[in-house]
């Protein structure tokens, strides 16, 4: 086995429902990185915005609450607090999503926490997973893969999440949400969801988690060892 000695970042893009979250805390585990959800940090200033009752048309209050916004996310990526109190919970709610990506689109914001990210992301080695990272926080990472599904499965994934929280949703109202967010996700001016260059694109409908890891981790050997076994 290859060890790795210099600090790697893996950046994982794709569409909401894609399953970066679930591939990308796995295979942070198998390899020993440190596993950031960039999206969780939206989601925490959308929260914050939305219990402070904040105008988020009111782009420079929302660019001072994401820069205030103290967002710790807890190794392996289990928990994150927004100063200082656990959201993980409170984050993952549909409104809560949906306002993430209506502050997702405001410059300012999107600065302030590329720049938290790009701290986060400074010392170890992680895998990093969003819309962006590939693109804009890390457009120098090792390994860029750009995971993707089709739209049907992605629904059914985020339905089978939500029965795993013990909560329903109406599956024609999940499918309009997602369809809106990743609309806004892909269209908005800065930093549009879009595969960078030189990733890898992964379609993982039909794919077990298993087979998606595998991909992933084929591409990793071949671009940090030129073949050699790593992990
Ligand atoms: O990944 P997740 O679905 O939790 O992200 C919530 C929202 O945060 C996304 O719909 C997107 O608008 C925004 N986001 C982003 N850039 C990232 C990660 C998330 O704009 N790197």
């Amino acid at each position: 086995m290859a060890k790795q000695s210099r600090r790697v970042v893996i950046a994982i893009d794709g569409p909401a429902g894609a399953g970066k979250s679930t591939i990308a805390r796995r295979l942070a585990e198998r390899l020993g990185f440190t596993y950031i959800d960039s999206g969780a940090m939206y989601r925490a200033v959308a929260l914050w915005a939305m219990r402070q009752n904040a105008d988020p048309a009111d782009m420079h209050r929302m660019e001072q609450l994401a820069r205030a916004a103290d967002i710790e996310l807890q190794p392996a990526g289990l928990q994150i607090l927004l100063n200082g109190e656990d959201v993980t919970a409170a984050i993952r709610t549909p409104e809560v999503g949906q306002q993430a990506s209506v502050v997702a689109v405001i410059p300012g914001v999107r600065r302030a926490l590329v720049e938290k990210q790009r701290a986060l992301g400074e010392r170890t080695s992680v895998i990093m997973e969003g819309r962006d990272i590939g693109t804009v926080v890390f457009p120098d990472a090792d390994v860029k893969i750009f995971l993707d599904a089709d739209p049907q499965e992605r629904v059914s994934r985020r339905l089978r999440d939500f029965r795993d929280q013990g909560e329903s949703a109406p599956p024609e109202a999940v499918a309009a949400q997602m369809q809106e967010r990743d609309r806004r996700d892909r269209t908005r001016a800065e930093a549009p969801l879009t595969q960078a260059p030189d990733a890898v694109y992964i379609d993982s409908t039909g794919l077990s988690l298993d087979g998606v890891e595998e991909e992933i981790l084929r591409v990793v050997r071949a671009r940090l060892t030129n073949g050699k076994d790593f992990s």
